[in-house]
């Protein structure tokens, strides 16, 4: 008999952790009652990880082998073509023509050697991951307030927290296990919960309150709260002395932006007079919400992609981190901001750099020092101080003929990228697309010339960071089939073949996550805010035997387990210790409903599909609680538009078309339609949003504008 496994859950930011048993036929997933994500937990998705790894099996789903040019190779032959085709790139056209796109999927050993090659070797900047279209605006509003992309809490804080309010986050579809967490503790103390979203989801099952805003109206919402915080009172004005600058410029702007409740009221689309009738405090439903923002000290406040996927997202996020800082509720037990990750390690790819503008370990791409550091750390001689192309902007060269390689790693961006039409363009005029994937056959496999068969995550060794910035090993319980190897190993092997032998002469995961460790607390004396060095000379068997634990984990920091909280003695990452609150002001999003597209369309998750289904679509258990894409369309404008429900409409927006059945529901808001953003070409022909998405980003942090797509709509 086979031993169990101890892994970790590959699809949400929980990252929970999971046991996988041996049976008779296989294997089977439980939940890892020792993993502290979880506790034992797990959600469907997790449940029916097993029934993909079959299915996969069964149907002929891997790719298995690698091919060049339509023909199947050995492994000698891939890598020596991969590496002479870029070598060739690099000598005619410079080493920036050359950019990688990568993927929240990949382990954080996978990202550290992305980000090396490209970087401190093959001498570009241009590195983004589909991190970027997740929780982009969340790393410029860490950034810029607490002087460094970190998460201040942990999962418990919303057990012990009074009030928890979850903004432009669907917590009960998008983060199952984190939902079952907080619903057990409202049935024990009462948890006070808030949604805050334009549609009615299954959050607000176990919401005390929701308060649907017109879309992109978070920022009036934050600032009129802000404003009436400081006019009320309610501010803390020692904590705000002690360790937080830009108080007043924050307030003063929020005050001109929503100098009251009924300014606040009108500006994100609420009726000022509805009372909140079911609580019985006479007060309207966002006095209501204002009054326990005040009162309950242990406040959570939970945000996700409802708030980053926007063309205001970062100045979204600073809005509400500036409502935590004014009452000195960051970092403290039950109190403080927390960004939840859609990817299980889009937190891991942020630590070692994967994202265009970040270096590694937290180290900022514009700041000499840090360049100069790296560069010394890797030996390189190539790395330059700047930032490459955030994932948009890079499919724009790529069509200009400005980048003229890109090796694309377990992403499909030829279905999740906005106005999909063109980023298939770009790819079809690239000169050398190279895709490593797990599956035979995604839309943007449709476009290699070079087809690299990757592990997957059944197979390979690694490890993920969560929302709660906690570090699990994920563990291999199956060889990889065919002629399948893990990502780092790919990577490696074609970096060996461009000349770069020392540098990446890694036996096993093992091997970077050491020298991972180690750039952690380089010349630092593990005081940077990342640190992991207490790995930095860890045995294979220690990290083999890795338990989950939380960075910053450094000699000199709690070396079992990690910090649970940071922040929470009001001293942060800024160069004199203060935290900043930003002035932000309320913007409208930048594409507009006209008479064309009279309509806004929302889009996000459902419960039971992962990304662009690639994996989860092959699952049938899965796909039975939603077997297709859905257009949820409010009766009065299925009435205006002549749609029935069932029936099929066509959803048009400047960009592309796309047919879907309509779902009739009082769930949404008249004026507004929500789409699933899941199916491709591959499991539906004309159910791909990412056709009909604006390709407007937020300026600073380049995040796709996803959730606020203007459309008309027609029978079919
Ligand atoms: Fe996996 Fe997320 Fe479900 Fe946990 S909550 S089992 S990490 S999908």
């Amino acid at each position: 008999m086979r031993d169990e496994v101890k892994t970790t859950c590959p699809y949400c930011g929980v990252g929970c952790g999971l046991i996988i048993s041996p049976t008779r036929d296989g294997w089977a997933a439980g939940g890892d009652p020792d993993h502290p994500a979880n506790l034992g937990r797990i959600c469907s998705k997790g449940a029916a990880l097993i029934d993909t790894v079959m299915a996969e099996q069964a149907h002929d789903f891997r790719l298995t082998e690698p091919e060049v040019d339509g023909a199947k190779v050995g492994w000698d032959t891939a890598i020596d073509e991969t590496a002479r085709r870029l070598r060739d790139t690099i000598a005619q056209h410079g080493r920036k023509s050359v950019a990688f796109y990568v993927s929240g999927q990949l382990l954080t050993e996978d990202y550290y050697v992305a980000n090396k090659l490209i970087k401190g070797f093959i001498g570009s900047p241009h590195i983004d991951t589909n991190s970027r279209l997740c929780m982009a605006s969340t790393v410029v509003g860490h950034k810029r307030a607490f002087g460094a992309d970190v998460v201040p809490g942990c999962y418990e804080d919303l057990e012990i927290a009074d009030l928890v309010i979850l903004t432009g986050s669907n917590l009960a579809w998008c983060h199952p296990v984190l939902n079952q967490r907080l619903r057990a503790a409202r049935e024990k103390h009462g948890t006070k919960i808030v949604v805050i979203d334009p549609r009615k989801t299954a959050s607000c099952d176990i919401a005390d309150l929701h308060l649907p805003i017109k879309p992109g109206s978070d920022v009036a919402l934050f600032n009129g709260l802000l404003a009436w915080l400081d006019q009320t009172g309610n501010t803390d004005l020692r904590y705000i002395a002690r360790h937080v600058t830009g108080y007043e410029h924050a307030v003063a702007e929020a005050r001109a932006d929503c100098p009251d409740i009924e300014t606040t009221a009108k500006k994100c689309g609420l009726d000022t007079h509805e009372v909140a009738d079911e609580l019985g405090s006479g007060l309207g439903k966002l006095e209501t919400f204002f009054n326990w923002f005040a009162t309950f000290e242990r406040t959570v406040t939970v945000f996700s992609q409802g708030v980053n996927q926007s063309s205001s997202g970062s100045d979204k996020v600073n809005s509400i981190l500036n409502c935590h800082l004014a009452t000195g509720r960051v970092g403290k037990p039950g109190s403080g901001p927390f960004s939840v990750t859609g990817q299980p390690n889009a937190m891991g790819g942020r630590e070692v750099g994967g994202l265009a503008n970040q270096l590694a370990a937290h180290m900022d791409p514009n700041n000499p020092l840090d360049v100069d550091r790296v560069r010394r750390f890797w030996r390189s001689d190539c790395l330059e101080p700047g930032e490459g192309y955030k994932a948009v902007d890079m499919f724009r060269a790529i069509e200009t003929g400005e980048i003229r390689a890109v090796w694309i790693m377990g992403t499909n961006p030829a279905v999740s990228l906005p106005d999909t039409n063109r980023v298939r363009l770009a790819l079809s005029r690239c000169p050398l697309v190279i895709v490593s994937d797990v599956v035979s056959d995604t839309d943007t496999l449709r476009h290699a010339h070079i087809k690299l068969p990757a592990a997957g995550w059944a197979e390979k060794s690694g490890t993920v960071t969560n929302s709660e910035r906690r570090i699990s090993r994920q563990r291999p319980f199956r060889k990889p089939p065919g002629l399948a190897k893990p990502d780092w190993w790919i990577m490696s092997e074609v970096a060996k073949a461009m000349g770069y032998v020392r540098a990446f002469k890694y036996r096993d995961p093992s091997d970077i996550f050491a020298e991972h460790a180690a750039l952690s607390e380089f010349e630092n004396d593990g005081l940077r805010a990342f640190d992991i060095g207490m790995w930095r000379k860890a045995k294979k068997s220690s990290y083999d035997a890795m338990t989950p634990f939380q960075w910053p984990a450094s000699r000199h920091d709690q070396p079992d387990g990690g910090a649970k909280r940071l922040y929470g003695n009001g001293i942060f990452t800024t160069s004199n210790g203060r935290a900043r609150m930003l002035a932000v002001q309320h913007t409208t999003p930048l594409a507009q409903a006209s008479t064309d597209f009279p309509l806004i369309a929302n889009s996000g998750r459902y419960r039971d599909q992962w990304h662009t289904m690639t994996r989860t679509g092959t699952a049938a258990r899965l796909s039975a609680h939603r077997p297709e894409p859905l257009l949820e369309v409010h009766p009065a404008d299925a009435s205006l538009y002549g749609l029935k429900h069932d029936g099929i409409a066509r959803i048009t927006s400047q960009h592309g078309t796309a047919l879907m059945r309509v779902l009739v529901t009082d769930a949404q808001s008249p004026g507004q339609v929500f789409m699933p953003m899941h199916w491709n070409d591959v499991f539906s022909a004309n159910g791909g949003i990412g056709r009909l998405l604006p390709p407007n980003v937020d300026p600073l942090s380049g995040q796709p504008e996803s959730k606020h797509v203007p459309v008309a709509l027609t029978p079919f």
